[in-house]
């Protein structure tokens, strides 16, 4: 049996991977306000565009899951675009994005500028995009200030880097420490829930049930 309340979707998505490092840009929506979001447009802005146009929706906000080139590449240029205020990542990623630019050069990136998100966000703080809320966590280890967005209604998060479908982030680049991502996911992601779904920054996304299980960074195989 069927409720036509229960079964219409609350929330759309599609994923718009940019750049060389193939970063999942993830266009997300309150079905019901056709409002949107758009989570890290690390660069390919006019493809992001094109993106948007085609879904028929409101872009109101641009959340960043942290600091890295190619999660934020084309953040500022969007911004200015689509005149929408960024939320995101924690302060502790403000390093990265006073050196967009630098960073750019270094991975080949034109084009690209250092920038001040519009809100700065903490652990507990909560963001919303039509009649979504989601629940802010701050989970450092693969940057300090990487944050994941968590929608309990929806059994559904926005992890970035710090967990993959199969892997964990990287740590080796400044301010990354391995220790401290691990004590983030089994701390903060895992007591979500099994049943919870997400989409990561980089390949397929997965559930924190499939990750708790098989995960070899997680299991201690690794
Ligand atoms: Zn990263
Ligand atoms: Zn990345």
């Amino acid at each position: 049996m069927t409720n036509e309340n229960q079964t219409k979707p609350k929330a759309g998505a599609i994923i718009v991977p940019v750049t060389p490092f193939e970063q999942n840009c993830t266009l997300l929506w309150c079905e019901v306000t056709r409002k949107a979001i758009v989570i890290d447009p690390g660069g390919e802005v006019p493809k992001i565009q094109a993106a948007i146009k085609q879904s028929n929706v409101t872009v109101e906000k641009i959340w960043l899951t942290h600091g890295h080139i190619d999660h934020v590449g084309g953040a500022a240029e969007l911004r200015d675009a689509l005149n929408v205020p960024i939320e995101g990542p924690h302060l502790d990623d403000k390093f990265l994005l006073d050196s967009v630019v630098a960073s750019g050069a270094r991975f080949g990136f034109v084009g690209v500028r250092d920038f001040a998100p519009d809100r700065w966000l903490s652990e507990g703080d909560q963001v919303s995009i039509g009649e979504l809320t989601f629940d802010i966590l701050h989970c450092p280890g693969h940057s300090p200030g990487s944050v994941v967005y968590f929608n309990k209604e929806l059994r559904f998060a926005h992890v970035g880097d710090v967990l993959f479908n199969g892997s964990v982030g990287r740590t080796d680049l400044p301010g990354g420490d391995h220790a401290t991502l691990i004590k983030s996911i089994t701390g903060k992601l895992l007591p979500l829930g099994d049943d919870v779904g997400f989409i990561c920054g980089h390949g397929a996304g997965s559930s924190i049930g499939q990750e708790r299980l098989t995960n070899p960074f997680l299991t201690g195989e690794m």
